[in-house]
Protein backbone atom coordinates (compact mmCIF):
# COMPACT_ATOMS: atom_id res chain seq x y z
CA UNK A 1 0.00 0.00 0.00
CA UNK A 2 1.35 3.53 -0.93
CA UNK A 3 -0.58 6.02 -0.01
CA UNK A 4 0.01 7.78 2.35
CA UNK A 5 -2.83 7.72 4.53
CA UNK A 6 -3.54 4.01 4.17
CA UNK A 7 -5.85 1.43 2.43
CA UNK A 8 -9.67 3.16 3.53
CA UNK A 9 -8.09 6.62 2.47
CA UNK A 10 -7.21 5.31 -1.09
CA UNK A 11 -10.69 3.60 -1.30
CA UNK A 12 -11.86 7.05 -0.41
CA UNK A 13 -10.10 8.74 -3.52
CA UNK A 14 -11.43 6.12 -5.60
CA UNK A 15 -14.91 6.87 -4.84
CA UNK A 16 -14.65 10.63 -5.01
CA UNK A 17 -13.32 10.39 -8.65
CA UNK A 18 -15.49 7.64 -9.82
CA UNK A 19 -18.75 10.11 -8.25
CA UNK A 20 -17.25 13.34 -9.97
CA UNK A 21 -16.58 11.73 -13.13
CA UNK A 22 -20.27 9.91 -12.99
CA UNK A 23 -22.29 12.42 -10.89
CA UNK A 24 -25.80 11.56 -12.56
CA UNK A 25 -25.33 7.27 -12.57
CA UNK A 26 -26.76 6.62 -8.78
CA UNK A 27 -26.74 2.94 -9.90
CA UNK A 28 -23.22 2.63 -10.83
CA UNK A 29 -21.48 4.51 -8.18
CA UNK A 30 -23.40 1.90 -5.86
CA UNK A 31 -22.47 -1.28 -7.18
CA UNK A 32 -18.69 0.46 -7.59
CA UNK A 33 -19.36 1.36 -4.00
CA UNK A 34 -19.49 -2.35 -2.58
CA UNK A 35 -16.42 -3.78 -4.26
CA UNK A 36 -14.10 -0.79 -3.53
CA UNK A 37 -14.71 -1.03 -0.02
CA UNK A 38 -14.41 -5.21 -0.01
CA UNK A 39 -11.51 -4.77 -1.79
CA UNK A 40 -9.81 -2.08 0.56
CA UNK A 41 -9.53 -4.71 2.80
CA UNK A 42 -7.13 -6.54 1.12
CA UNK A 43 -5.37 -3.90 -0.86
CA UNK A 44 -2.90 -3.12 1.73
CA UNK A 45 -1.32 -6.71 0.92
CA UNK A 46 -0.90 -6.03 -2.88
CA UNK A 47 1.35 -2.62 -2.96
CA UNK A 48 1.58 -3.54 -6.77
CA UNK A 49 -2.24 -2.83 -7.58
CA UNK A 50 -2.03 -0.02 -6.03
CA UNK A 51 1.17 1.38 -8.28
CA UNK A 52 -0.58 -0.40 -11.27
CA UNK A 53 -3.62 1.82 -10.45
CA UNK A 54 -5.80 -1.28 -10.87
CA UNK A 55 -8.90 0.37 -9.28
CA UNK A 56 -8.90 3.17 -11.18
CA UNK A 57 -8.46 1.73 -14.35
CA UNK A 58 -11.01 -1.09 -13.69
CA UNK A 59 -13.99 1.67 -12.73
CA UNK A 60 -13.42 3.28 -16.45
CA UNK A 61 -15.00 0.88 -19.45
CA UNK A 62 -12.46 0.18 -21.57
CA UNK A 63 -15.41 1.43 -24.55
CA UNK A 64 -18.48 2.53 -24.43
CA UNK A 65 -20.77 3.28 -27.18
CA UNK A 66 -24.13 4.65 -27.38
CA UNK A 67 -26.63 4.85 -30.71
CA UNK A 68 -29.66 5.76 -32.06
CA UNK A 69 -32.18 3.00 -32.83
CA UNK A 70 -34.91 4.51 -35.09
CA UNK A 71 -37.76 2.06 -36.11
CA UNK A 72 -41.36 2.01 -37.58
CA UNK A 73 -44.24 0.93 -35.87
CA UNK A 74 -47.49 -0.72 -36.88
CA UNK A 75 -48.97 2.27 -37.69
CA UNK A 76 -46.06 3.36 -39.71
CA UNK A 77 -45.04 6.40 -37.22
CA UNK A 78 -41.42 6.55 -37.11
CA UNK A 79 -39.83 5.96 -33.05
CA UNK A 80 -36.68 6.38 -31.92
CA UNK A 81 -34.64 4.85 -29.28
CA UNK A 82 -31.01 4.49 -27.55
CA UNK A 83 -29.39 1.81 -27.80
CA UNK A 84 -25.76 0.86 -25.53
CA UNK A 85 -23.29 -1.27 -25.61
CA UNK A 86 -20.38 -0.84 -22.27
CA UNK A 87 -17.48 -2.86 -23.04
CA UNK A 88 -16.39 -3.15 -19.65
CA UNK A 89 -12.71 -5.01 -19.75
CA UNK A 90 -11.53 -7.80 -21.40
CA UNK A 91 -8.54 -8.72 -19.11
CA UNK A 92 -9.52 -12.21 -19.01
CA UNK A 93 -11.56 -12.86 -22.18
CA UNK A 94 -14.12 -11.56 -24.68
CA UNK A 95 -16.54 -9.40 -23.72
CA UNK A 96 -19.33 -11.00 -22.41
CA UNK A 97 -23.14 -9.57 -20.67
CA UNK A 98 -26.39 -9.62 -21.38
CA UNK A 99 -28.66 -6.71 -23.54
CA UNK A 100 -31.43 -5.47 -21.56
CA UNK A 101 -34.36 -3.75 -23.10
CA UNK A 102 -36.67 -1.64 -20.56
CA UNK A 103 -38.25 2.21 -20.31
CA UNK A 104 -35.95 2.94 -17.19
CA UNK A 105 -32.43 2.06 -19.25
CA UNK A 106 -29.55 5.24 -19.20
CA UNK A 107 -25.84 4.46 -19.01
CA UNK A 108 -26.13 4.46 -15.24
CA UNK A 109 -28.05 1.42 -15.58
CA UNK A 110 -26.04 -0.26 -18.12
CA UNK A 111 -22.67 0.74 -16.41
CA UNK A 112 -23.63 -0.76 -13.20
CA UNK A 113 -24.48 -4.28 -14.93
CA UNK A 114 -21.29 -4.37 -16.41
CA UNK A 115 -19.18 -3.55 -13.76
CA UNK A 116 -21.28 -6.19 -11.69
CA UNK A 117 -20.66 -8.58 -14.99
CA UNK A 118 -16.43 -8.43 -14.54
CA UNK A 119 -16.44 -9.91 -11.37
CA UNK A 120 -19.42 -12.24 -11.45
CA UNK A 121 -17.40 -13.81 -15.08
CA UNK A 122 -14.27 -14.22 -13.02
CA UNK A 123 -15.75 -16.14 -10.59
CA UNK A 124 -17.24 -18.34 -12.99
CA UNK A 125 -13.52 -19.66 -13.81
CA UNK A 126 -14.95 -19.31 -17.69
CA UNK A 127 -12.84 -17.29 -19.93
CA UNK A 128 -14.96 -13.98 -20.58
CA UNK A 129 -14.65 -10.56 -19.82
CA UNK A 130 -17.39 -8.07 -18.82
CA UNK A 131 -19.76 -6.13 -20.73
CA UNK A 132 -23.44 -4.85 -20.72
CA UNK A 133 -25.45 -3.28 -23.27
CA UNK A 134 -29.29 -2.41 -23.95
CA UNK A 135 -32.39 0.26 -24.66
CA UNK A 136 -34.59 2.27 -22.93
CA UNK A 137 -37.03 0.22 -25.62
CA UNK A 138 -40.07 -1.46 -23.75
CA UNK A 139 -41.17 -4.73 -25.33
CA UNK A 140 -44.39 -4.54 -23.37
CA UNK A 141 -47.23 -4.11 -25.81
CA UNK A 142 -45.29 -4.48 -28.60
CA UNK A 143 -46.77 -6.72 -31.53
CA UNK A 144 -44.15 -9.54 -33.06
CA UNK A 145 -43.34 -7.66 -35.99
CA UNK A 146 -42.40 -4.36 -33.77
CA UNK A 147 -40.18 -6.00 -31.71
CA UNK A 148 -38.59 -7.83 -34.94
CA UNK A 149 -38.01 -4.28 -36.58
CA UNK A 150 -36.55 -2.79 -32.86
CA UNK A 151 -34.14 -5.59 -32.85
CA UNK A 152 -33.01 -5.03 -36.93
CA UNK A 153 -32.40 -1.53 -35.77
CA UNK A 154 -30.84 -1.90 -32.80
CA UNK A 155 -28.16 -4.62 -34.50
CA UNK A 156 -27.72 -2.91 -37.50
CA UNK A 157 -25.23 -0.49 -35.22
CA UNK A 158 -24.45 -3.44 -32.60
CA UNK A 159 -23.11 -6.24 -35.59
CA UNK A 160 -19.72 -3.63 -35.92
CA UNK A 161 -18.76 -3.82 -32.06
CA UNK A 162 -19.20 -7.48 -31.71
CA UNK A 163 -17.77 -10.93 -32.49
CA UNK A 164 -17.17 -14.58 -31.46
CA UNK A 165 -13.97 -13.50 -29.98
CA UNK A 166 -14.71 -9.92 -29.33
CA UNK A 167 -18.02 -9.23 -27.41
CA UNK A 168 -21.36 -11.81 -26.97
CA UNK A 169 -23.66 -10.26 -25.71
CA UNK A 170 -27.15 -12.52 -24.45
CA UNK A 171 -30.32 -11.82 -22.82
CA UNK A 172 -31.33 -9.68 -19.93
CA UNK A 173 -34.75 -8.24 -18.55
CA UNK A 174 -36.75 -7.92 -21.56
CA UNK A 175 -34.55 -9.78 -23.83
CA UNK A 176 -35.46 -13.62 -24.41
CA UNK A 177 -35.44 -16.34 -26.62
CA UNK A 178 -37.51 -14.05 -29.37
CA UNK A 179 -35.13 -11.05 -29.00
CA UNK A 180 -32.26 -13.75 -29.25
CA UNK A 181 -34.08 -14.40 -32.20
CA UNK A 182 -34.52 -11.38 -34.21
CA UNK A 183 -30.94 -9.98 -33.26
CA UNK A 184 -29.38 -13.46 -34.14
CA UNK A 185 -31.20 -12.93 -37.36
CA UNK A 186 -30.35 -9.40 -38.39
CA UNK A 187 -26.08 -10.24 -37.11
CA UNK A 188 -26.17 -13.47 -39.95
CA UNK A 189 -27.49 -11.04 -42.36
CA UNK A 190 -25.33 -8.64 -41.83
CA UNK A 191 -22.00 -10.23 -41.53
CA UNK A 192 -22.75 -13.34 -43.21
CA UNK A 193 -21.57 -15.52 -41.47
CA UNK A 194 -23.57 -18.16 -38.66
CA UNK A 195 -21.02 -18.05 -35.70
CA UNK A 196 -21.48 -18.12 -31.49
CA UNK A 197 -21.77 -14.17 -31.87
CA UNK A 198 -24.93 -14.36 -29.08
CA UNK A 199 -26.05 -16.52 -26.62
CA UNK A 200 -29.23 -17.94 -25.58
CA UNK A 201 -29.98 -18.86 -28.76
CA UNK A 202 -32.63 -21.34 -29.56
CA UNK A 203 -31.66 -25.17 -28.98
CA UNK A 204 -31.63 -25.68 -32.98
CA UNK A 205 -29.89 -22.74 -33.98
CA UNK A 206 -26.53 -23.36 -31.88
CA UNK A 207 -27.76 -22.36 -27.88
CA UNK A 208 -27.20 -24.48 -25.43
CA UNK A 209 -29.72 -26.61 -23.36
CA UNK A 210 -30.46 -25.52 -20.04
CA UNK A 211 -29.24 -21.89 -20.94
CA UNK A 212 -32.81 -21.02 -20.28
CA UNK A 213 -33.14 -22.01 -16.77
CA UNK A 214 -29.79 -21.97 -15.61
CA UNK A 215 -29.53 -18.48 -14.15
CA UNK A 216 -32.77 -19.52 -11.93
CA UNK A 217 -31.76 -23.26 -11.42
CA UNK A 218 -27.96 -21.97 -10.56
CA UNK A 219 -29.41 -19.37 -7.77
CA UNK A 220 -30.77 -22.59 -6.39
CA UNK A 221 -27.84 -24.83 -6.85
CA UNK A 222 -25.95 -22.08 -5.13
CA UNK A 223 -28.23 -21.59 -2.29
CA UNK A 224 -28.26 -25.23 -1.62
CA UNK A 225 -24.85 -25.39 -0.48
CA UNK A 226 -25.50 -22.04 2.23
CA UNK A 227 -28.76 -24.01 3.64
CA UNK A 228 -26.70 -27.39 3.95
CA UNK A 229 -24.16 -25.40 5.96
CA UNK A 230 -27.25 -24.52 8.21
CA UNK A 231 -27.96 -27.83 8.42
CA UNK A 232 -31.11 -27.01 5.91
CA UNK A 233 -32.18 -28.56 2.44
CA UNK A 234 -34.91 -27.24 0.36
CA UNK A 235 -37.59 -29.88 1.82
CA UNK A 236 -40.48 -27.85 3.19
CA UNK A 237 -39.44 -24.83 3.16
CA UNK A 238 -41.29 -21.68 2.25
CA UNK A 239 -39.54 -19.54 -0.50
CA UNK A 240 -41.11 -15.80 -1.85
CA UNK A 241 -39.35 -15.43 -5.58
CA UNK A 242 -39.84 -11.94 -6.62
CA UNK A 243 -40.40 -10.94 -10.39
CA UNK A 244 -41.92 -13.64 -13.22
CA UNK A 245 -39.87 -13.58 -15.39
CA UNK A 246 -37.00 -15.94 -16.65
CA UNK A 247 -34.97 -16.03 -13.19
CA UNK A 248 -37.48 -16.06 -11.49
CA UNK A 249 -39.67 -19.02 -12.98
CA UNK A 250 -36.74 -21.37 -13.02
CA UNK A 251 -35.82 -20.52 -9.72
CA UNK A 252 -38.92 -21.34 -8.26
CA UNK A 253 -39.01 -24.44 -10.62
CA UNK A 254 -35.92 -25.85 -9.02
CA UNK A 255 -36.76 -25.08 -5.39
CA UNK A 256 -40.34 -26.88 -6.40
CA UNK A 257 -38.63 -29.58 -7.62
CA UNK A 258 -36.18 -29.72 -4.54
CA UNK A 259 -39.29 -30.07 -1.85
CA UNK A 260 -39.84 -26.40 -1.17
CA UNK A 261 -42.96 -24.40 -1.69
CA UNK A 262 -43.02 -21.21 -3.41
CA UNK A 263 -45.84 -19.44 -2.26
CA UNK A 264 -45.48 -16.17 -3.98
CA UNK A 265 -44.57 -14.06 -7.35
CA UNK A 266 -44.66 -10.58 -8.70
CA UNK A 267 -44.26 -8.71 -11.71
CA UNK A 268 -43.86 -4.41 -11.39
CA UNK A 269 -47.29 -4.04 -10.54
CA UNK A 270 -48.03 -6.73 -7.93
CA UNK A 271 -47.61 -10.22 -6.32
CA UNK A 272 -49.77 -13.31 -6.07
CA UNK A 273 -49.64 -14.96 -2.88
CA UNK A 274 -50.88 -18.67 -3.46
CA UNK A 275 -50.12 -20.64 -0.11
CA UNK A 276 -51.15 -24.05 -1.32
CA UNK A 277 -48.04 -23.61 -3.74
CA UNK A 278 -47.64 -21.57 -7.14
CA UNK A 279 -48.87 -23.68 -10.09
CA UNK A 280 -46.13 -23.18 -12.69
CA UNK A 281 -47.63 -24.86 -15.47
CA UNK A 282 -49.87 -21.34 -15.18
CA UNK A 283 -47.37 -19.03 -14.97
CA UNK A 284 -45.18 -20.11 -17.79
CA UNK A 285 -48.48 -20.10 -19.77
CA UNK A 286 -49.22 -16.56 -18.57
CA UNK A 287 -46.16 -15.06 -19.04
CA UNK A 288 -43.96 -16.67 -21.66
CA UNK A 289 -46.74 -17.67 -24.22
CA UNK A 290 -49.55 -15.52 -23.48
CA UNK A 291 -47.21 -12.41 -22.36
CA UNK A 292 -49.53 -11.62 -19.80
CA UNK A 293 -49.28 -9.49 -15.94
CA UNK A 294 -48.94 -11.93 -13.04
CA UNK A 295 -52.60 -10.76 -11.88
CA UNK A 296 -53.92 -13.12 -14.31
CA UNK A 297 -52.66 -16.03 -12.15
CA UNK A 298 -55.09 -14.93 -9.07
CA UNK A 299 -58.01 -15.21 -11.74
CA UNK A 300 -57.37 -18.91 -12.52
CA UNK A 301 -56.71 -19.94 -8.71
CA UNK A 302 -58.93 -19.47 -6.08
CA UNK A 303 -56.43 -20.20 -3.16
CA UNK A 304 -54.32 -17.05 -4.82
CA UNK A 305 -54.31 -13.53 -3.60
CA UNK A 306 -53.41 -10.41 -5.63
CA UNK A 307 -51.74 -7.42 -3.99
CA UNK A 308 -50.50 -4.42 -5.07
CA UNK A 309 -49.23 -3.01 -2.59
CA UNK A 310 -45.83 -1.79 -3.38
CA UNK A 311 -42.74 -4.07 -2.00
CA UNK A 312 -45.62 -6.26 -0.28
CA UNK A 313 -43.90 -9.70 -1.19
CA UNK A 314 -41.28 -9.07 0.92
CA UNK A 315 -44.43 -8.69 3.77
CA UNK A 316 -44.88 -12.62 2.80
CA UNK A 317 -43.36 -14.66 5.97
CA UNK A 318 -40.70 -17.13 4.86
CA UNK A 319 -37.65 -19.36 5.02
CA UNK A 320 -36.01 -18.13 1.86
CA UNK A 321 -36.41 -14.92 -0.15
CA UNK A 322 -35.21 -15.04 -3.85
CA UNK A 323 -35.23 -11.07 -5.53
CA UNK A 324 -35.55 -11.98 -9.04
CA UNK A 325 -36.89 -9.01 -10.65
CA UNK A 326 -34.52 -5.31 -10.61
CA UNK A 327 -31.99 -3.66 -8.95
CA UNK A 328 -32.62 -2.19 -5.63
CA UNK A 329 -35.93 -4.03 -4.58
CA UNK A 330 -35.13 -4.93 -1.01
CA UNK A 331 -34.52 -1.79 0.72
CA UNK A 332 -33.77 -1.47 4.59
CA UNK A 333 -37.47 -1.74 5.90
CA UNK A 334 -38.04 -4.85 3.57
CA UNK A 335 -34.97 -6.54 4.50
CA UNK A 336 -36.08 -5.81 8.52
CA UNK A 337 -39.65 -7.60 8.06
CA UNK A 338 -38.07 -10.25 6.16
CA UNK A 339 -35.86 -10.86 9.14
CA UNK A 340 -38.75 -10.50 12.15
CA UNK A 341 -40.51 -12.72 10.20
CA UNK A 342 -37.97 -15.69 9.98
CA UNK A 343 -36.31 -15.59 6.46
CA UNK A 344 -33.18 -17.77 7.15
CA UNK A 345 -31.87 -17.02 3.41
CA UNK A 346 -31.53 -14.63 0.40
CA UNK A 347 -30.23 -15.60 -2.82
CA UNK A 348 -29.76 -12.61 -5.40
CA UNK A 349 -31.14 -13.78 -8.98
CA UNK A 350 -31.64 -10.01 -9.90
CA UNK A 351 -28.58 -7.87 -9.73
CA UNK A 352 -28.20 -6.02 -7.21
CA UNK A 353 -32.07 -6.08 -5.61
CA UNK A 354 -30.65 -5.23 -2.24
CA UNK A 355 -29.61 -2.24 -0.91
CA UNK A 356 -26.77 -1.47 0.78
CA UNK A 357 -28.74 -1.53 3.97
CA UNK A 358 -30.73 -4.44 3.24
CA UNK A 359 -27.58 -5.83 2.74
CA UNK A 360 -26.28 -4.81 5.82
CA UNK A 361 -29.74 -6.15 8.01
CA UNK A 362 -29.00 -9.77 6.50
CA UNK A 363 -25.00 -10.00 7.54
CA UNK A 364 -26.29 -8.60 11.11
CA UNK A 365 -28.88 -10.48 11.41
CA UNK A 366 -27.57 -13.95 10.91
CA UNK A 367 -29.28 -13.98 7.28
CA UNK A 368 -27.34 -16.32 4.74
CA UNK A 369 -26.61 -13.88 1.96
CA UNK A 370 -25.76 -14.86 -1.51
CA UNK A 371 -25.03 -11.79 -3.28
CA UNK A 372 -25.65 -11.53 -6.88
CA UNK A 373 -22.31 -11.70 -8.44
CA UNK A 374 -22.32 -15.35 -7.35
CA UNK A 375 -25.43 -16.74 -6.76
CA UNK A 376 -26.90 -15.53 -10.39
CA UNK A 377 -23.68 -16.34 -12.46
CA UNK A 378 -25.24 -19.48 -13.37
CA UNK A 379 -26.63 -17.56 -16.20
CA UNK A 380 -23.72 -16.24 -17.70
CA UNK A 381 -21.43 -19.57 -16.89
CA UNK A 382 -23.74 -21.24 -19.28
CA UNK A 383 -23.32 -18.82 -22.09
CA UNK A 384 -20.17 -19.39 -22.01
CA UNK A 385 -20.72 -23.03 -21.90
CA UNK A 386 -22.78 -22.13 -25.46
CA UNK A 387 -19.70 -20.89 -26.93
CA UNK A 388 -17.53 -23.81 -25.73
CA UNK A 389 -19.61 -25.55 -27.53
CA UNK A 390 -20.40 -23.28 -30.73
CA UNK A 391 -16.45 -22.90 -31.26
CA UNK A 392 -16.40 -27.50 -31.00
CA UNK A 393 -19.44 -27.28 -33.48
CA UNK A 394 -20.82 -29.79 -30.70
CA UNK A 395 -24.00 -29.88 -28.48
CA UNK A 396 -23.92 -31.45 -24.59
CA UNK A 397 -27.13 -33.38 -23.56
CA UNK A 398 -29.48 -31.64 -20.72
CA UNK A 399 -27.44 -33.58 -17.86
CA UNK A 400 -24.22 -32.98 -19.29
CA UNK A 401 -24.95 -29.24 -19.31
CA UNK A 402 -26.60 -28.84 -15.73
CA UNK A 403 -24.10 -30.98 -14.16
CA UNK A 404 -21.25 -28.51 -14.98
CA UNK A 405 -23.38 -25.87 -13.94
CA UNK A 406 -23.67 -27.31 -10.60
CA UNK A 407 -20.14 -27.72 -10.64
CA UNK A 408 -19.72 -24.46 -11.25
CA UNK A 409 -21.99 -23.52 -9.10
CA UNK A 410 -20.26 -24.84 -5.84
CA UNK A 411 -17.11 -24.44 -7.33
CA UNK A 412 -18.48 -20.22 -7.02
CA UNK A 413 -19.98 -21.06 -3.50
CA UNK A 414 -15.81 -22.25 -2.35
CA UNK A 415 -14.12 -19.57 -3.76
CA UNK A 416 -16.51 -16.94 -1.97
CA UNK A 417 -16.69 -19.03 1.64
CA UNK A 418 -12.20 -19.49 1.28
CA UNK A 419 -12.14 -15.84 0.11
CA UNK A 420 -13.46 -14.62 2.79
CA UNK A 421 -12.39 -16.82 5.54
CA UNK A 422 -8.76 -15.46 4.12
CA UNK A 423 -9.95 -11.71 4.65
CA UNK A 424 -11.20 -12.66 8.51
CA UNK A 425 -14.37 -12.15 7.43
CA UNK A 426 -15.86 -15.95 7.91
CA UNK A 427 -19.49 -15.96 6.28
CA UNK A 428 -19.36 -12.59 4.55
CA UNK A 429 -20.36 -14.14 1.02
CA UNK A 430 -20.35 -10.15 -0.48
CA UNK A 431 -16.68 -9.75 0.91
CA UNK A 432 -15.92 -13.47 -0.29
CA UNK A 433 -16.95 -12.88 -4.15
CA UNK A 434 -15.85 -8.84 -4.58
CA UNK A 435 -12.16 -10.10 -3.66
CA UNK A 436 -12.11 -13.07 -5.25
CA UNK A 437 -13.31 -12.00 -8.41
CA UNK A 438 -11.09 -8.58 -7.93
CA UNK A 439 -7.97 -10.87 -7.64
CA UNK A 440 -8.40 -12.62 -10.58
CA UNK A 441 -8.95 -9.72 -13.37
CA UNK A 442 -6.54 -7.56 -11.48
CA UNK A 443 -3.98 -10.21 -11.66
CA UNK A 444 -4.71 -10.31 -15.35
CA UNK A 445 -4.39 -6.52 -16.17
CA UNK A 446 -1.17 -6.69 -14.00
CA UNK A 447 0.04 -9.31 -16.52
CA UNK A 448 -0.80 -7.64 -19.65
CA UNK A 449 0.37 -3.86 -18.77
CA UNK A 450 -1.27 -0.62 -19.36
CA UNK A 451 -3.10 -1.01 -21.37
P1 LIG B 1 -37.39 -10.84 -17.44
O1 LIG B 1 -37.64 -9.69 -18.34
O2 LIG B 1 -37.60 -12.21 -17.96
O3 LIG B 1 -38.27 -10.68 -16.12
C1 LIG B 1 -38.14 -9.58 -15.29
C2 LIG B 1 -39.19 -9.73 -14.20
O4 LIG B 1 -38.92 -8.76 -13.20
C3 LIG B 1 -40.60 -9.45 -14.71
O5 LIG B 1 -41.52 -10.21 -13.98
C4 LIG B 1 -40.74 -7.97 -14.42
O6 LIG B 1 -42.07 -7.51 -14.28
C5 LIG B 1 -40.04 -7.88 -13.09
N1 LIG B 1 -39.61 -6.52 -12.88
C6 LIG B 1 -38.85 -5.76 -13.69
N2 LIG B 1 -38.72 -4.54 -13.19
C7 LIG B 1 -39.41 -4.54 -12.02
C8 LIG B 1 -39.65 -3.59 -11.01
N3 LIG B 1 -39.16 -2.34 -11.13
N4 LIG B 1 -40.39 -3.95 -9.93
C9 LIG B 1 -40.90 -5.21 -9.82
N5 LIG B 1 -40.72 -6.15 -10.76
C10 LIG B 1 -39.98 -5.82 -11.83
O7 LIG B 1 -35.90 -10.65 -16.90
P2 LIG B 1 -34.94 -11.74 -16.25
O8 LIG B 1 -35.73 -12.71 -15.45
O9 LIG B 1 -34.02 -12.21 -17.29
O10 LIG B 1 -34.08 -10.81 -15.27
C11 LIG B 1 -34.46 -10.56 -13.90
C12 LIG B 1 -33.24 -10.11 -13.13
O11 LIG B 1 -32.24 -11.13 -13.17
C13 LIG B 1 -32.56 -8.84 -13.63
O12 LIG B 1 -32.03 -8.13 -12.54
C14 LIG B 1 -31.42 -9.39 -14.47
O13 LIG B 1 -30.36 -8.46 -14.61
C15 LIG B 1 -31.01 -10.57 -13.64
N6 LIG B 1 -30.24 -11.59 -14.35
C16 LIG B 1 -30.75 -12.21 -15.46
C17 LIG B 1 -30.02 -13.19 -16.07
C18 LIG B 1 -30.57 -13.99 -17.20
O14 LIG B 1 -29.94 -14.98 -17.56
N7 LIG B 1 -31.70 -13.64 -17.78
C19 LIG B 1 -28.65 -13.53 -15.63
C20 LIG B 1 -28.26 -12.90 -14.38
C21 LIG B 1 -29.04 -11.94 -13.81
P3 LIG B 1 -42.76 -6.64 -15.45
O15 LIG B 1 -43.16 -7.64 -16.47
O16 LIG B 1 -43.88 -5.95 -14.78
O17 LIG B 1 -41.71 -5.67 -15.95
Amino acid sequence: MNHPKGSAAYAESVMETVISRNPQEGEFIQAVREVVDSVSIVIDKHPELVRGRILERLVEPERQIMFRVPWTDDKGAVQVNRGFRVQFNSAIGPYKGGLRFHPSVYLGIIKFLGFEQIFKNALTTTPIGGGKGGSDFDPKGKSDAEVMRFCQSFMSELFRHLGPDVDVPAGDIGVGDREIGYLFGQYKKLTNTFSGVLTGKGADWGGSLVRTEATGYGLVYFVSHFLAERGMSWEGLKVVVSGSGNVAIHAAEKAQQLGAKVVALSDSNGYVLDEEGIKLDTVKRLKEVQRKRIKEYAAQHSSAVYDETRGGIWTVPCDVALPCATQNEIDEAAARTLLKNGCKAVGEGANMPSTPEAIAVFLDGGVSFGPAKAANAGGVAVSALEMTQNSMRLNWTFEEVDSRLQGIMKSIYDQCVSVADECGRPGNLVIGANVAGFMKVANAMMAQGVV
